[in-house]
């Protein structure tokens, strides 16, 4: 028997620090979910967006469907995601910007997958204005055992786990009836350089936000946890926040 609550530590570092409620206001809710390659960023964000109701911002999943479509963007940035190397600033930071300025994005986003270094946070910074950050904390282990048995839906993105997350009909997504693939990304080698990566040019914006975004960290010790006992958490945290309230 388990009980899943004990193995999630969730806290908030010193919300008195911020002035998050007291600015909260009408303003849009803005939030940033951060953690190593495979930590259950993608997974968390497609939770939460149904629960908050605003629009997620995978900047991995933008480049795979360019890669897919075959776009000019597709074509420049190919090499980077399949060697598992940063897509260069600019690029991201065009890209962002531009999704932010959509429609769905009118109450607030959560962005998944950027920032990615500082420059990119510097961008952002003078855009938006981020209100939480949710930080995953997820042991090597675990993070190893989930990319090898990641499938994601190649038509919506939805993503599945082999094990522990599975669909109701093998290989098929539950969500849209696509076809379940693995990312080409996920092989050893490449998952090796994109933690390479992560801890040389993604982990000193840890650094870089602690003294001016609020953190809400999730720690996941057990790979059997459902997702859902962590959003659960984390959507409490929100609340102490004082953010939930601006739920469309
Ligand atoms: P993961 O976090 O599991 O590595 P993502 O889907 O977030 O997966 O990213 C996949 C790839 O897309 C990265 O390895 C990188 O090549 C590219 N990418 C995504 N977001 C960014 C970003 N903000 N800056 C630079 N490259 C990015
Ligand atoms: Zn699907």
């Amino acid at each position: 028997m388990f009980f899943f609550t004990h193995l999630l530590n969730i806290e908030i570092v010193d919300i008195d620090k911020y002035s998050v409620s007291k600015t909260a206001g009408h303003d849009k809710m803005k939030l940033v979910i951060f953690g190593p390659p495979g930590s259950g960023k993608g997974t968390y964000a497609s939770r939460l967006k149904s629960k908050l109701n605003i629009a997620t911002i995978s900047t991995g999943d933008i480049f795979r469907e360019a890669i897919k479509q075959d776009t000019e963007l597709g074509k420049k940035i190919k090499k980077y995601l399949d060697s598992g190397q940063l897509v260069p600033d600019e690029a991201v930071i065009k890209v962002v910007r531009n999704r932010i300025a959509k429609p769905d994005c009118e109450k607030g986003f959560i962005l998944d997958g950027f920032p990615r270094t500082v420059e990119q946070a510097k961008a952002l910074e003078t855009a938006v204005k981020i209100e939480a950050i949710i930080n995953l904390l997820v042991p090597e282990e675990i993070i190893i055992e989930r990319l090898s048995n990641r499938r994601t839906c190649r038509n919506c993105g939805e993503i599945y786990n082999l094990k522990t997350l599975k669909p109701k009909k093998e290989g098929i997504c539950d969500k849209c009836g696509g076809p379940l693939i693995q990312r080409k990304d996920d092989t050893i080698s490449v998952i090796k350089e994109r933690f390479h990566v992560f801890e040389k040019q993604t982990r000193p914006l840890m650094r870089y936000y602690e003294s001016k975004v609020p953190f809400i960290n999730v720690t996941c010790n057990d790979i059997d946890m459902p997702p859902e006992e962590a959003i659960e958490q984390i959507m409490k945290e929100l609340k102490k926040l004082n953010l939930t309230k601006r739920i469309p």
